[in-house]
C-alpha cells in the first residue's frame, strides 16, 4: 500500500464519526480541534460525547447508521466495534466519493490517520500504512524527544513576520541564512526560556539591521551524566546536536559522544598528554577562542558540571569575558551509582541527609573535618576516593564512624562493566585492593549501603534506543 501524504484543512467542514464509544470520542475531539463541524452517529453516546452534544459543540444522529448520514460530508470515520458495520460505512462512503477511515483497519480505509508530533504550526505525521502502528508510535516517541518544545512558537513567530522576512531577504540564499540564524541563534534559546517578547525583539532588530547578525558564540556547560546514554537529559542531547565544538572530559562515554552532531569538532581535554591533563587554563583559552569565533561550544563533563566538575570556575571565567554561557545539569555520579546499585541515599529509618565529598588531592582528605563524618544517620558519597582510601578510612573511623558501618564501592557505575563491591568501613582499603578497583569509582558509606545489590542495571534495550535516537537525530540535522 502506497499512501499519498496529505494535511487537510477541515475548518468549518462537516464530517461524520460513526460510533458512540471512547474511540469515537477521541476521533471527534481531534477533528473538532482541527476546526471541523463534527456529527457523531450512534444509537447511544458515552458520557463525554453526550456532554459535548449538550454543550452544542457536537451534532448527534441518533440511531443505526443509514447511508443518508453521509450526505454533505467531506470525511467519515467509522469507529464502531462492529466490523461489518464499519465496512458498510466505508463502502457507502466510497460510492459517494467521500474519504473514509475505519479505525484499526487499514484495508478498509481510504485515508489513514497518522501518529503526530504536534508543535503547531509545525506538525510531523508518521504512518506505516497500517503495517506496524506500534512502530509508528515508537518513532513518534523518538521525535517527541528530539524536537524542541519551543519549535512551534518559533515557527509561529516566523509565520507572523513572514512578509517582512520575504521583503528584507528577497534573495533565497539570504533568506535561508536568516532562517538558520532564527533556528540556531538567540531567538530559539529565548523562546526555550519562555521569553517570547525578547525573542520577537531580537527578530525585529535583526530585520531592521537588514542582514542576519553575525552569530554570537556561546558556551554551554553540559552534564553528560554518569555514562549510561539513557541518563543523558533531553537538554543535553539538544545541546550536543547544536554544537559546533565539543570539549569533553575523559569520563564521557563513546556512546554519548556518538549522539553528538556528526560534524562537530571534538577535543578530548581530559586526555593525559604525555602523562598530564590538559591544564584548566588551556581549557579556558580554548572555550574563549572558539566562542569568540562565533561558534557554539559545548563543554561536556561527566555527571553534573557543578558537582566536583570545575564548572563554577569555567562559568566565572566566561562571564568575566562576556561570553554567553548556559548550564545544563546532569545526573551526578552519587545519584546514578546509588540507583544502579539499589542503594537509597536517604531512608526514613537510616539516613536523613547526604553529604557529597571529594578526597581528591593531598589536602582534600585533611580538609574532611566536619562533624558530619561521624554522624551515623548521614550517608556519605565520596568522589575520587580510591587513591586515598587508606587515609580516608582512618579519618572516618577517627570521627567516630563505627568500624562495621556498611560501605559500597561502585566502579564504572551505570556502565556495562559496572561492579558493586560491599563490605564494612574497617575493611574498605582491603576490599579496594582485593578487587583491584580502578577509577571511576564512587564510595557510599552509611547504613543505607547495606541495601546494595549487584544488579544488571545496564539495560541493553536502552543502549540500543539511544543509538537509534542518535541516528535519527543525525538524520534530522
Ligand atoms: N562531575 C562529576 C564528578 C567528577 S569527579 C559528577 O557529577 O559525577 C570524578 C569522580 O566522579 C570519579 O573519580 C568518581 O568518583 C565519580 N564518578 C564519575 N562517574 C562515575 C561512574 N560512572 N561510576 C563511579 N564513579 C563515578
Amino acid at each position: 500500500m502506497k499512501l499519498y501524504p496529505l494535511f487537510a484543512d477541515l475548518t468549518g467542514l462537516p464530517v461524520l464519526v460513526v460510533g458512540g464509544g471512547s474511540v469515537a470520542y477521541r476521533k471527534a475531539e481531534a477533528l473538532q480541534a482541527a476546526g471541523a463541524r463534527v456529527t457523531v452517529g450512534a444509537p447511544k453516546l458515552d458520557e463525554r460525547l453526550a456532554r459535548d452534544v449538550d454543550d452544542g459543540t457536537l451534532a448527534w444522529r441518533c440511531g443505526s447508521f443509514a447511508p443518508d448520514w453521509l450526505d454533505g460530508m467531506w470525511l467519515v470515520i467509522a469507529a464502531t466495534d462492529d466490523r461489518g458495520l464499519n465496512a458498510c460505512v466505508a463502502e457507502e462512503a466510497g460510492k459517494r466519493r467521500i474519504f473514509a477511515n475505519v479505525v484499526d483497519d487499514a484495508e478498509q480505509s481510504r485515508f489513514h490517520v497518522p501518529a503526530v508530533v504536534d508543535r503547531s504550526p509545525l506538525m510531523v505525521a508518521i504512518s506505516t500504512a497500517g503495517a506496524a502502528p506500534a512502530l509508528a508510535r515508537r518513532v513518534r516517541e523518538m521525535l517527541e524527544r528530539a524536537l524542541d518544545n519551543a519549535l512551534g512558537t518559533l515557527v509561529a513567530l516566523a509565520q507572523r513576520h513572514r512578509a517582512r522576512i520575504l521583503q528584507v531577504h528577497a534573495d533565497l540564499a539570504a533568506r535561508r541564512a536568516f532562517y538558520d540564524w532564527l533556528y540556531e541563534g538567540p531567538v530559539l534559546s529565548r523562546l526555550r526560556r519562555g521569553q517570547p517578547q525578547q525573542a520577537e525583539r531580537l527578530l525585529l532588530d535583526a530585520l531592521h539591521a537588514d542582514k542576519p547578525r553575525a552569530r554570537t558564540g556561546s558556551v554551554t556547560l553540559v552534564g553528560a551524566g554518569p555514562g549510561h546514554p539513557g541518563l543523558l537529559t533531553l537538554q543535553a542531547l539538544r545541546a550536543l546536536n547544536e554544537a559546533d565544538v565539543i570539549l569533553h572530559d575523559q569520563l564521557v562515554s563513546a556512546e554519548i559522544l556518538g549522539m553528538a552532531r556528526r560534524d562537530a569538532e571534538r577535543f578530548d581535554v581530559g586526555k593525559r598528554c604525555g602523562g598530564r591533563h590538559v591544564p584548566q587554563e588551556q581549557i579556558h583559552r580554548l572555550m574563549l577562542a572558539h566562542a569568540r569565533e562565533g561558534r557554539r561550544v559545548v563543554r561536556l563533563k561527566g555527571g553534573d558540571p557543578f558537582v566536583f566538575g570545575r564548572g563554577g570556575e569555567e562559568l566565572a571565567f566566561l562571564r568575566h569575558h562576556g561570553i554567553p554561557c548556559h548550564v545544563v545539569p546532569g545526573i551526578t555520579a552519587a545519584v546514578a551509582c546509588a540507583a544502579f546499585a539499589g542503594i537509597p541515599l536517604t531512608h526514613r529509618d537510616h539516613a536523613q541527609s547526604i553529604c557529597l565529598l571529594t578526597a581528591h588531592g593531598k589536602d582534600a582528605v585533611d580538609a574532611l573535618d566536619t562533624p558530619a563524618l561521624g554522624d551515623a544517620r548521614q550517608t556519605l558519597a565520596i568522589y575520587m576516593g580510591i587513591e586515598r582510601i587508606g587515609s580516608l578510612t582512618e579519618r572516618l573511623l577517627a570521627h567516630g564512624r563505627a568500624a562495621d558501618t556498611p560501605v559500597a564501592i561502585i566502579e564504572n557505575g551505570t556502565l556495562p562493566q559496572q561492579r558493586v563491591i560491599t563490605g564494612t568501613l574497617q575493611a574498605l582499603p582491603r576490599l579496594a585492593q582485593l578487587h583491584a578497583v580502578t577509577t571511576p569509582a564512587l564510595l557510599i558509606i552509611g547504613e543505607v549501603a547495606a541495601f546494595a545489590q549487584e544488579q544488571s542495571g545496564y539495560d541493553e534495550r536502552n543502549g540500543d534506543g539511544a543509538a537509534r535516537l542518535a541516528t535519527m537525530e543525525a538524520e534530522l540535522t
